[in-house]
């Protein structure tokens, strides 16, 4: 197959077209009684299930453009390169973390993976009020691994550079990230679209320039602080979950970036998550509870991301910086201990600021969060989406004197 030039899966022709690789087939069995079913609600790209008599596999393979707008966005195959490259430094760095790989044709831009079941997306647990235990802490030490492990703080630095200059080549995936998320929502940009009642709020954030200095300063940190390897799309539609399980998938806007980034996409989306409740509520009220567990993940999941951070600082700081021979070998363990204290006061700032522009993003740019696209209601929706955008300028232009967790609760009750 892989001499064939690219030609798109359809569950039609996916049994014979990779029935005969010997990795699929070993594990799910002959592909004569391969059912397939097309399952693909991401933005961009195909999904199969495919279920074999001895087991079943998902089939993952990028479209050589947007599907979520059509061939008139073309798109690179090559973003299979970097979910394939991405998932398998991602199971190492955290192991368990994501779903296997057992196959990757780069011609094809076919990712074949473990199916993940029974798991759902993150984002419909979150807009029904169902609750996952461990959430919190499985995403907030997937977070330090995967951060910490891909960067100059561990890496043997070749290695590093290598990979910087490897996935610094996702340039249009980059593009979209730099155009959509930091620019897109503070001007009239084509594919904008946004609820009508929101007109108002919208022009108050358009005319405020501190926070356009602010989307720019942090649209200048994703695009030159080449710290480690993101996964790049963190959000609540990239978790799969049971009700004891976390997993992540869909890594294909992984590059190199600042630690903030994936942290600070993540709480944003929960941050939605909370917000956007009394528009699912069944009875005024009824959701309360619910949206301070919420919270309650979003104080955990930092939590969970700075101690395990610290806890690789101590143990694995194994790549050229803030060495050990600097410091505790010459008797100044204190001196690291307060490197890492910096280093961690850095990354909350920036968390703060990606989480505030991704606040705008997903309200104002063109791929909008189920959790306010969902409120059928328009007024209800306006309201809690206008709380949103005024809680993200908050963080994203007071990012620097926000220095608690507790602070960003507040402000979030505050908000609500
Ligand atoms: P896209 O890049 O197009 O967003 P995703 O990787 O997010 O594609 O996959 C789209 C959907 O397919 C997910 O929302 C999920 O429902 C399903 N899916 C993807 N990968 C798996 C998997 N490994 N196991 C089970 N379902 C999956
Ligand atoms: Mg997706
Ligand atoms: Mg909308
Ligand atoms: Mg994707």
């Amino acid at each position: 197959m892989s001499q064939q030039a690219y030609e798109a899966l359809s569950p039609e022709t996916l049994a014979a077209r990779i029935g005969a690789i010997e990795a699929i087939r070993n594990r799910i069995g002959d592909p004569a009684a391969w059912t397939v079913r097309e399952v693909g609600d991401g933005n961009l790209n195909l999904v199969f299930i495919v279920d074999g008599p001895d087991g079943s596999v998902v089939v993952k393979q990028a479209l050589p453009y947007v599907r979520l707008v059509g061939d008139s966005w073309p798109l690179p195959l090559k973003r299979a390169f970097f979910e394939y490259n991405a998932l398998i430094r991602q199971a190492e760095r955290d192991p368990g973390s994501v779903p296997e790989v057992f196959h990757f044709d780069e011609e094809q831009a076919i990712v074949v993976m473990e199916f993940l079941a029974p798991h759902v997306i993150l984002r419909k647990v979150l807009i029904e009020g169902g609750r996952v235990e461990g959430l919190a802490e499985m995403l907030g030490r997937f977070c330090a691994r995967t951060l910490f492990r891909g960067s100059d703080l561990a890496m043997p630095t070749a290695r590093r550079k290598a990979d910087a200059a490897m996935f610094l080549g996702n340039v249009e995936l980059c593009d979209i990230t730099e155009n959509l998320v930091f620019s897109d929502p503070y001007f009239e940009a084509e594919m904008n679209h946004h609820t009508p009642a929101l007109d108002p709020v919208v022009k108050l954030l358009r005319e405020d320039i501190d926070l356009k200095i602010a989307s720019q300063h942090m649209k200048a940190a994703f695009a030159t602080n080449a710290e480690t390897m993101l996964h790049g799309d963190l959000h609540s539609g990239s978790v799969m979950v049971t009700e004891t399980e976390t997993k992540v998938i869909d890594p294909e806007f992984a590059t190199y970036g600042p630690m903030g980034f994936d942290v600070g996409m993540l709480i944003a989306n929960f941050l939605h998550a909370y917000l956007s409740q009394p528009g699912h509520a069944e009875t005024p009220g009824a959701r309360d509870a619910y949206q301070e567990w919420i919270l309650g993940v979003v104080a955990d999941l930092w939590a969970a991301f700075e101690d395990e951070f610290s806890r690789l600082w101590r143990s694995e700081r194994t790549g050229i910086l803030y060495q050990a021979s600097l410091f505790e070998d010459q008797g100044h363990a204190r001196g690291a201990e307060q490197a890492r204290l910096e280093r961690l006061a850095a990354i909350w700032r920036d968390t703060l600021g990606f989480c505030g522009i991704e606040m705008h993003r997903r309200i104002l740019s063109l791929a909008h969060n189920a959790d306010f696209e969902k409120i059928e209601d328009e007024a209800t929706r306006a309201r809690l989406e206008a709380r949103a955008l005024m809680m993200g300028r908050t963080l994203a232009v007071a990012r620097g004197e926000i220095t608690s967790m507790a602070q960003v609760l507040d402000l979030a009750r505050a908000t609500n």
